[in-house]
C-alpha cells in the first residue's frame, strides 16, 4: 500500500522525530498551521479512529496531552488545538490516523471554526437519540 505515513512510521521518509514508542511516532508536519504543529502518527496503519481499537486511541490520546504540554512550553503559546480529521468532508487528506497538535497565539491566521449552523433547538436535538441507540 502507498502510504506516506506507514512509510515515515517505518523510517523509510525522513520525518523530524519528536517521541517514539512500539505504537507511535510523534513528528513535526511538514506544512504546519504554526511553528511546533506535530502529528502524533500511529505506527500501523488505520485509516481513521474509527477503524482503531480503542486501546490504541486511549495510548495515542495520552501522547498527545504529553505533547501539548510540551508544545505549549516550549512555543510559550497561547492555546493549543487537537484535532483529529476522519474522512474527507471532515479535512483528512492523510488517510492514516494521526492527531494534530497545534499551538495557537492570540491573533493568529489559523482557521478553526464552527457554531455557524443557526438551528432550532428542537431541530438540534433530535438526533440524540439515533446517537444513543447506534452506541
Ligand atoms: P489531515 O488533513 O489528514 O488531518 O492532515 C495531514 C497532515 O499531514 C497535514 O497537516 C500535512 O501537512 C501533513 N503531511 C502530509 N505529508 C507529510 C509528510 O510527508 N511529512 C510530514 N511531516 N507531514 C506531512
Ligand atoms: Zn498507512
Amino acid at each position: 500500500m502507498d502510504c506516506i505515513f506507514c512509510k515515515i512510521a517505518k523510517g523509510d521518509i525522513k520525518s523530524t522525530v519528536i517521541f517514539e514508542n512500539n505504537d507511535f511516532k510523534v513528528i513535526l508536519d511538514v506544512n504546519p498551521a504554526n511553528i511546533g504543529h506535530c502529528l502524533v502518527v500511529c505506527k500501523n496503519h488505520y485509516e481513521n479512529i474509527i477503524d482503531m481499537p480503542e486501546e490504541l486511541v486511549k495510548e495515542g490520546f495520552a501522547i498527545a496531552k504529553k505533547i501539548a504540554a510540551a508544545v505549549k512550553k516550549a512555543t510559550d503559546c497561547d492555546g493549543v488545538n487537537i484535532l483529529q480529521n476522519n474522512g474527507i468532508a471532515a479535512g483528512q487528506t492523510v488517510f492514516h490516523f494521526h492527531i494534530h497538535i497545534i499551538p495557537r497565539f492570540d491573533g493568529d491566521s489559523v482557521d478553526v471554526k464552527f457554531g455557524n449552523l443557526n438551528k432550532s433547538i428542537e431541530e438540534i436535538s433530535a438526533v440524540a437519540d439515533d446517537i444513543v441507540k447506534n452506541m
